[in-house]
């Protein structure tokens, strides 16, 4: 029988054993992880069974299918996307163990605390501090953290901070799995363009993190990140979408349904915009037969890169198409939404929210300079901050 067909029969058998009409939504959830059948590329007793990823997209379509609830993904994005192929790849069995269930069960949301007022698209150049207090063994962490989305829900989040002054920026790092409930982390939400908060500043005041929370080796921490990174760049550009599906869709129905607005310059945008749109798909679709074999690489960077020019370039187009309407904003309220809804909302929130595409996941000045120098093998940018220690560099 082949994985495809023995994958199938799994699902038929655990929908009989569990009937989505009549069990419990979490209970559901949990009893599908238990079963292997999350994450299926996962290891047995994590969530998979050592399948190939290509797999997935199967397993979700026959759950969903039979109408099975799902998990919630759009809310627990950092959770999904990012924190669990981190623990993955470089947790402890025991922090396997802890995190992962209710992680892809949506009972525990992540957040992602890596940016600082100082260190952004340069990250290696954080300064929260984390010192090991010697008699607990635990850390004491304290700095600030910004613009991080979701924290306001969030449970855990991914930290990155500063363990050791004395080396270069890149090796004094360490990762962390930080409590957000834990004395001394302070979340204040932060107004977006749309008037939305979906981010937030943190404040870290002496919060103390035992050793069992450290995800990787002590001055790991630029690895780890950069690992995080690349999963986060494909989480964000890299979704799997139908022909016409996202914001290319919305404006081209935009299109049909307005022919007043039509002109032939618009017309010429429109096509271009349709057709950088669907080489975009297809570069995707390509990108995850490739991660199907293995991690994600940094061709994930041109995939985001070409995401955020495309969505704010037709977001524009679509405020064009719509004259004085597309001017209309229907609501100023300050939300805090659970996750970005592109296509739920009206065409200005779509234009002022695709500003933050071009930034949020590394912006894309950033993502140039990675597809220039680890796709195209150009010559690497001047850095003159390589070899010096952290505590002598001027900030
Ligand atoms: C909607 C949204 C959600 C976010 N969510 C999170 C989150 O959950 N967690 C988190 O940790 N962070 C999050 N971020 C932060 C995001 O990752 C950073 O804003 C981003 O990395 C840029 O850093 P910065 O804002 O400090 O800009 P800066 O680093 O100050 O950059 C300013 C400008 O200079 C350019 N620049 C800087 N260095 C170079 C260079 N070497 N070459 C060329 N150009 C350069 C940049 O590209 C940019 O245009 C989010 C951001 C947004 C907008």
């Amino acid at each position: 029988m082949s994985a495809r067909d023995d994958l199938a029969r799994r699902v038929v058998e655990f929908l009989a054993e569990h009937d989505p009409d009549t069990t419990d939504r979490v209970e559901f959830l949990r009893a599908r992880y238990d079963a292997g059948l999350a994450w299926v590329a996962f290891p047995e007793g994590h969530g998979g069974l050592g399948l190939s990823r290509s797999l997935q997209a199967e397993v979700d379509r026959l759950f969903a299918e039979a109408g099975a609830p799902d998990n919630n993904p759009r809310a627990n994005g950092i959770g999904l996307g990012m924190a669990a192929p981190t623990i993955l790849a470089f947790g402890t069995e025991e922090q396997k163990e802890r995190f992962l269930k209710p992680l892809w069960t949506g009972e525990e949301i992540w957040c992602q605390l890596f940016s600082e007022p100082g260190a952004g698209s340069d990250l290696a150049a954080l300064a929260t501090r984390a010192v090991r207090d010697e008699a607990s063994g635990e850390w004491v962490v304290n700095g600030q953290k910004v613009w991080t989305s979701g924290a306001q829900n969030a449970r855990f989040a991914i930290l990155v901070a500063r363990t050791d002054v004395d080396v270069p920026k890149h090796r004094g790092m360490t990762y962390f799995l930080a409590d957000m409930t834990d004395p001394g982390v302070d979340v204040r939400p932060l107004r977006q363009v749309t008037g939305e908060a979906e981010f937030n500043e943190v404040f870290l005041s002496d919060v103390r993190i035992p050793d069992t929370q450290r995800l990787g080796d002590e001055g790991q921490g630029w690895q780890v990140a950069n690992f995080t990174l690349n999963n986060e760049r494909v989480a964000i550009g890299g979704r799997a979408l139908p022909r016409e599906g996202g914001m290319v869709g919305i404006v081209s129905q935009t299109w049909r349904d307005r022919p007043e607005a039509r002109t032939p310059e618009l017309h010429d945008r429109l096509l271009r915009s349709w057709v950088e749109a669907e080489v975009a798909r297809l570069t995707g679709v390509r990108l995850r037969q490739k991660l199907a074999q293995g991690v994600p690489g940094p061709e994930g960077a041109a995939m985001k890169l070409s995401f955020a020019r495309l969505n704010q370039q037709l977001s524009g187009l679509e405020l064009e198409l719509l004259g004085e309407d597309g001017l209309r904003y229907s609501d100023w309220t300050m939300v805090r939404p659970e996750h970005v809804d592109f296509t739920g909302r009206d065409a200005g929130y779509r234009y002022l929210r695709a500003k933050g595409n071009s930034i949020e996941g590394g912006t894309s000045e950033i993502l140039r300079n990675i597809v220039a120098e680890r796709v195209l093998g150009l010559p690497a940018e001047a850095r003159g901050d390589k070899d010096v220690p952290f505590k002598e560099l001027p900030r």
